[in-house]
């Protein structure tokens, strides 16, 4: 399993694609991708192998700048598109069938205007039950079966236009493994990553910054690998990136890390 993210000025669909391929070797039962396009959060999701993703991605134009990929192994919810990665969140009392948002399209790329936060997972929430019921309390409408689908919720839920605040008011909620990548309709050129027991590096280039589960995932992109330690959270912007960590007293402050050539 695996994920990949990118902001850049530059079409990153085939960067995200390559480097789930050279994520492959970690095993997976199903792929996705999600850009930020034309105003919305698009979608591509698929049982088979990255390939098969890519041709399909190819042939219905999917381009941006900004977006997250994933390489899924289910832990929770059977392998099927519908519970693979990116997750999205359209907000409470949005029936998402009917606005195509939950809709089971395999493979063919989907525009979901509604949808407001896209989110990619590795790892295990062990408290998603509950939070399942309290978010489902308050309207949330579910499309998976997974335990990710909560944190794409819970991210919602404290979305007040910037994403990085929402990420880090989400985080001590849940109990369990992650590293994810997440990112919002209305910002563009923004995704906001974060470890906690899976790993994740983020890969620096003049003008544009990379998220990955591996260096290697990167190779051919950037050679100049941050490996983000456990409870480490980065804003990924437009030429600027930002890590922070939670003090003792939960507050998220500013950290160095250093910069690796690899
Ligand atoms: N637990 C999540 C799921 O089953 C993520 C699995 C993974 O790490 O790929 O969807």
């Amino acid at each position: 399993c695996g994920i990949v993210g990118a902001v850049s000025n530059r079409n990153i669909v085939p960067i995200l694609l390559e480097g789930l391929k050279r994520l492959e070797y970690r095993g997976y039962d199903s792929c996705g991708v999600a850009v930020h396009q034309d105003g919305a959060l698009r979608r591509a999701r698929s049982t088979s192998r990255v390939a098969e993703l890519e041709t399909n991605i190819a042939t219905d134009g999917v381009a941006s700048g900004t977006g997250i990929a994933h390489t899924r192994w289910a832990t929770h919810g059977a392998p099927a598109v519908h519970n693979a990665h990116p997750h999205f969140s359209a907000g409470a009392n949005v029936d998402a069938m009917a606005t195509g948002f939950g809709s089971l399209e395999a493979d063919a790329a989907s525009t979901t205007p509604v949808a407001r936060i896209g989110l990619v997972h590795n790892g295990i929430i062990e408290n998603h039950d509950e939070l399942r019921a309290e978010l489902r309390e308050r309207g949330y409408v579910f499309t998976s079966q997974t335990d990710t689908e909560v944190i794409a919720h819970l991210v919602h839920s404290f979305y007040d236009g910037d994403l990085l605040d929402a990420v880090q008011r989400a985080l001590p909620l849940l109990k369990g493994a992650y590293a994810i990548a997440v990112f919002a309709r209305d910002e563009p050129h923004r995704v906001v990553g974060a470890r906690q027991g899976s790993p994740l590096v983020l890969g620096v280039c003049p003008g544009e910054n990379f998220l990955a589960s591996d260096a290697m995932a990167l190779a051919g992109v950037t050679d100049q690998i941050v490996y983000l330690e456990e409870g480490d959270v980065v804003d990924l912007q437009l030429g600027k990136v930002w890590i922070t960590a939670a003090d003792a007293q939960g507050r998220y402050l500013p950290v160095q890390r250093p910069v690796r050539t690899v």
